[in-house]
């Protein structure tokens, strides 16, 4: 990392390596966190997110590497000197205590003046919108309610930066979408440093303002929700973050913007991903294309059309999922407001990708 990234990231990871034993949990972590940045930590079970999220907490000390707080080491601090806010899935509310209790409970431990706790106490239940639940117990509260009470008991001791570890998890499926939100609303208003870790893509790419997918302990790449979507670095990326077709092929030219592939579909023209690795005639690649840039048409098309039947149809209401089934290979096809559930499953039907909506990737 480089000297005016050091002095500007309120969170930088420098060459951070954790072992247990023979697992490597973390592998050469470098990342810079920026002031006020909701940063995501996203990568599927044993990928290592927890353990950085314990290594910035003060829970673990790394084998090797540092971790910087506005540009202060502190790797070797200890948790409570790190005025650090956490929330966890299971909320680790005490049921004793009720929400003011809770949420004083932090201020209370610093020993701050009566005065100061109630008032930071009300201003974080506030800043929730759960003042009114002030003296109830955690189990006269809803799911929902209990985590709005983790995040304001974590935001009460004015936190340097705040970790949230799979904070949603706990919670049905609609609380989790208005919940998510929430906690964005939350970290802004307060321009709080928050790195939130989950497996979850969907809360990373409607509330990140960048992620880092991680896969078997090391960064695989960092970008906003709709770099990492749009163009993924690798086939990891594109199959962990949302659905994707994998098609192989090879390069046979290139075509102005795009590069000429051949595939088992026939020829498929395609653009580089953002990989800076660089594409040459004869390289094997591996071909993603998102099952929404593919249309079902009537017409036929020169470009990357391929001709098949629709063998499986599911229906969700806004959106069906259509298996699409060609002489060579099976793609998966989405549509929003769906209007092939009528066709028959053995009549023949093209569909259509546009050539910049089919990454190439390196294999
Ligand atoms: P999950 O989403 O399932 O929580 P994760 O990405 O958070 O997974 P970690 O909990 O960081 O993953 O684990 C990374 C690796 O380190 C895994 O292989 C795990 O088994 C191992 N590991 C984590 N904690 C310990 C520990 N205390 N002792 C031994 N191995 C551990």
């Amino acid at each position: 990392m480089d000297d005016v990234a050091q002095a500007t990231s309120e969170i930088a990871i420098e060459h951070v390596v954790k072992h247990f034993g023979t697992v490597v949990a973390l592998d050469d972590i470098n990342l810079n966190i920026e002031h006020g940045e909701l940063f995501f930590l996203l990568g599927p079970s044993g990928c290592g997110k927890t353990t950085l999220l314990r290594v910035l907490a003060g829970f673990y000390t790394p084998d090797e590497g540092h971790v910087l707080n506005a540009g202060k080491d502190i790797t070797k601090k200890p948790p409570h000197k790190r005025q650090v806010g956490m929330v966890f899935q299971n909320y680790a509310l005490w049921p004793h205590m009720t929400v003011a209790e809770n949420v004083a409970f932090g201020l209370r431990q610093k020993k701050l003046p009566r005065q100061l706790i109630e008032e930071r106490m009300l201003a974080s239940l506030a800043s929730v919108r759960m003042e009114q639940y002030a003296n109830r117990k955690p189990n006269e509260l809803s799911g929902g309610q209990q985590q709005r009470v983790a995040l304001a008991r974590a935001l009460a001791v004015r936190p340097r930066y705040l970790l949230l570890d799979e904070p949603l998890s706990n919670l049905d499926a609609q609380l989790r979408n208005e919940m998510r939100m929430e906690i964005r609303r939350v970290c802004k208003e307060n321009q709080l440093t928050t790195i939130y870790v989950t497996h979850d893509q969907k809360e990373g790419l409607s509330i990140a303002d960048r992620i880092a997918v991680f896969s078997r302990g090391h960064v695989e790449q960092i970008g906003t929700p709709i770099e990492i979507y749009k163009k993924p670095i690798s086939r990891f990326v594109a199959h962990f973050i949302g659905e994707s077709n994998f098609l192989e092929g090879t390069i046979l030219a290139e075509d102005g913007p795009f590069w000429v592939v051949n595939t088992s579909l026939g020829t498929i023209f395609g653009i580089q991903s953002d990989n800076p690795a660089l594409l040459r005639t004869g390289d094997h690649v591996f071909l993603s294309i998102r099952p929404e840039a593919i249309r079902l048409r009537g017409e036929h098309i020169d470009r990357n059309a391929f001709e098949g039947t629709l063998a499986g149809i599911s229906y969700f209401g806004e959106v069906a999922h259509y298996d699409f089934s060609c002489d060579s290979a099976h793609l998966k096809v989405s549509e929003l407001n769906p209007r092939h559930l009528e066709i028959s499953t053995s009549a023949k039907t093209i569909a259509n990708v546009r050539p910049e909506d089919v990454l190439i990737l390196q294999r």
